[in-house]
């Protein structure tokens, strides 16, 4: 039996649909929400990736900047143009494109934006709100890997849910967020052991490792839903024969651009899965519609209005 797949995309697009109708009505009020892109140096991946941002704010009606940088920006650099944003009232959120160059402290310049107008989520102020359940900022990525159960009603409380990865982006917040929607969470990294049982006991098994294929078939219950956040680009034919042979509309991309995307997730995975996210086309597609989600919701939050709502929480 072959899984049902989870569509990102068209999910994607009802959220920035709802985005776009909520912008319209604050555009009625004279408001205008507003997100600013800091860009450092000339990552190729980087570029695409704020272009598609800023391609979003015109489609949905976010005002938008974009803050281009050389290479040799320096921390102090950045510090001084994340208070000029943090300052400025048309600008409802900031965005720092990571990665950002070896000698920044990218720490410290994420430390340095407003939580109030961190539309990524990663300040500590906002990962404490969402570890105590309190209203605040959620990364873009995790926050839409909730939004694509929810939508798909795929029930998260009480089910046993297993999240590969613990960084800060992606791993530990899914996992709170699950936590928080009332799941049993376990958390897997490269330390853990019999990995594979351990995944077999998921319900809802989130992939977030940055390795091509990695959970096979022998990893997955039958039945469970599988969301596969991984993206990695595959360009050796030999790892793409372990993966896609015999899948001809694939080997017809791999021989036309030398390349082709891949999930944490083997494809033979969706022989066994209940419902599960493509890659391309599942949980990509969630994060940019996320960050207009954000963007409008801190642009709701007047300056300060998070801790004041925390006092009141
Ligand atoms: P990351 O910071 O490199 O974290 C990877 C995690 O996977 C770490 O916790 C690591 O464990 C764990 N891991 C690595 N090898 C493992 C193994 N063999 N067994 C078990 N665990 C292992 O990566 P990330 O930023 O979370 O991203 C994960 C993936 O999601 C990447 O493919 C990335 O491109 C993708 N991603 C996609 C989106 C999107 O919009 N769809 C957004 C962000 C990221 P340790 O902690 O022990 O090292």
């Amino acid at each position: 039996m072959s899984a049902t797949i989870l569509d990102g995309t068209k999910i994607a697009h009802q959220i920035r649909s709802e985005v776009a109708a909520e912008v319209r009505a604050m555009a009625a009020a004279g408001v205008r929400p507003g997100l600013a892109v800091v860009l450092v140096g000339h990552n190729p991946a980087s570029e695409i990736y704020v272009r598609g941002k800023v391609k979003a704010c015109e489609e949905i009606g976010v005002y938008s900047e974009t803050h281009t940088h050389p290479d040799s920006a320096t921390t102090d650099d950045l510090l001084a143009l994340v208070d000029d944003l943090n300052r400025r009232d048309p600008i409802n959120g900031i965005l720092v494109q990571l990665p950002l160059p070896p000698q920044v402290d990218a720490k410290k310049v994420l430390m340095a934006v407003d939580p109030a107008k961190d539309v990524d989520g990663f300040h500590p102020v906002n990962v404490g709100f969402l570890s105590t359940q309190r209203p605040g900022l959620v990364p873009c990525t995790p926050a839409g890997v909730i939004e694509i159960l929810r939508r798909s009603r795929i029930p998260i409380a009480g089910q046993e849910a297993v999240v590969v990865g613990r960084s800060d982006i992606v791993g530990k917040p899914v996992a709170m967020l699950l936590l928080n929607a009332n799941a049993t969470v376990t958390v897997c990294h490269s330390k853990t052991r019999d990995l594979s049982e351990v995944c077999r006991r998921a319900d809802i098994l989130v992939a977030a490792i940055g390795r091509a294929g990695m959970i096979t078939r022998d990893f997955v219950k039958p039945g469970a839903t599988v969301i596969d956040v991984g993206m990695n680009k595959v360009t050796d034919p030999v790892e793409f024969a372990r993966l896609f042979a015999g899948n001809s509309k694939r080997e017809e991309t791999f021989q036309l651009k030398g390349s082709t995307l891949v999930g944490d997730v083997h494809p033979e995975v969706a022989e066994v899965a209940g419902a599960i996210t493509p890659v391309p086309g599942g949980v990509g597609p969630l994060t940019i519609a996320m960050l207009m989600f954000n963007t409008v919701k801190a642009a709701k939050l007047h300056r300060g209005d998070l801790v004041r709502e925390l006092s009141r929480a």
